[in-house]
């Protein structure tokens, strides 16, 4: 499909964002167990001052509707989309990016979702035009604004230290061991800052362009 590039940046899969989504192992719960999905194009509206999010455009190659990216933030769909982000206009569904490690992932799980994938894509598919009848594009927070980075990033960090110095070691036969469970203390927290701000800067509102003269 063709976009108007004069009004559009569009990011693909070589935009840094979008790398960032492919290559950073710990996207692969986002993706796998939470279901946040990043589709393969996204038009993002050039000389406005919204915020990323508000500027957000995701076209569905089906039908060609372009939607606010705000139909899958936080506060609306942002989770549960496993099978790619549903287009309500066409019934379709919008291709996404996969994560590597997710990737590598379903790739050694394969002989045990394969049986199941038709039935769950189709349940799945049922529900998702009730997902979409009622959303709120008008006031959607921004949950990194302020100092909410901070938190949006200890809850992540956490995640992460859960994740990885236990249910990790637990299904790797490598066991937990005292010395991991406290140095991830401090190694998750700083990453989970870095997270945040890194979240809070993508999703800043853009400043207006300074004059020179
Ligand atoms: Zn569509």
């Amino acid at each position: 499909m063709e976009y108007d590039k004069t009004k559009y940046k569009i990011w693909t899969w070589n935009n840094p964002v979008m790398l960032h989504w492919i290559i950073n192992p710990g996207l692969a719960i986002n993706e796998l167990l939470l279901g946040q999905r990043v589709p393969k194009t996204m038009l993002i509206e050039k000389g406005s001052l919204k915020s990323l999010q508000e500027r957000t455009k995701i076209p569905c190659p089906h039908c060609g509707t372009l939607h606010s990216g705000l139909k899958w933030s936080t506060s609306n769909n942002a989770f549960k989309n496993w099978f790619g982000l549903y287009c309500d206009n066409c019934g379709k569904t919008i291709p996404c990016l996969t994560n590597f490690t997710s990737l590598l992932l379903l790739g050694l799980t394969f002989p045990i979702w394969i049986l199941f994938k038709d039935k769950w894509k189709r349940n799945w598919l049922l529900k998702q035009p009730d997902r979409y009848k009622n959303l709120d594009l008008e006031n959607v927070p921004n949950p990194f604004e302020g100092y909410g980075w901070v938190r949006q990033g200890l809850y992540w960090g956490f995640f992460m230290y859960v994740f990885m110095t236990v249910i990790f070691p637990l299904i790797d036969d490598e066991g937990i061991t005292l010395g991991k469970t406290l140095i991830g203390i401090p190694f998750w927290i700083i990453g989970g800052l870095g997270f945040g701000y890194t979240m809070k800067l993508i999703n800043g509102k853009s400043k207006p362009k300074t004059q020179t003269n």
